[in-house]
């Protein structure tokens, strides 16, 4: 059995920006939930940020920018929230390590946990190819991330790994 970071809200949890969740409807999702140990974690949440909070996005790049000191993460206000959301990756990373996690099943799209996807800075509902903050330092470290997606591939690793 493997420890596999999820986001929180793909497990029901009422903690994305508008105070909803994300209503994942894949098989392989649930069998992951059902046979390995889940470490639930919002990062924005654990960076204190309040739910609801304001919409935020990458500004000027993707989260390996956002790292770098080179993009921001903007609220639709336009307040400064890199520091937060730096602060969430951080935990992510200070979690993973701690339960020494190898692989992480993280929200698309979000300018934290979007892994392949993020949306592109002008909230207008445009996606460019890129991770988000926490995405980015996951994979980085060697963390291997998926999507509510793609999840069919982690599954695969997982039942290829166990019947070595
Ligand atoms: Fe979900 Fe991640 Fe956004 Fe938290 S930071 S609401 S876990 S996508």
């Amino acid at each position: 059995m493997a420890k596999i970071l999820v986001s929180s809200c793909l497990l029901g949890c009422a903690v994305r920006y508008n105070g909803s969740h994300v209503e994942v409807h894949n098989n392989h999702f649930d069998w992951i939930i059902e046979t390995q140990e889940i470490v639930p974690l919002c990062p924005e949440v654990v960076a204190g940020l309040p739910v609801p909070r304001v919409p935020a996005e990458i500004s000027g790049g993707r989260g390996v920018e956002v790292l770098a000191g080179s993009a921001k993460v903007l609220g639709i206000n336009n307040e400064d929230l890199t520091e937060q959301f730096i602060r969430g990756a951080k935990r992510a990373l200070q979690l993973c390590l701690q339960h020494n996690i190898k692989y992480a099943v993280l929200t698309e799209n979000s300018p934290s946990c979007g892994s392949d996807y993020i949306y592109d800075g002008s909230f207008s509902g445009a996606k460019i190819v890129g991770s988000g903050v926490v995405s980015a330092l996951l994979k980085r470290e060697g963390i291997q991330v998926f999507n509510q997606n793609i999840v069919g591939r982690l599954r695969k690793l997982l039942e290829v790994s166990r019947d070595k």
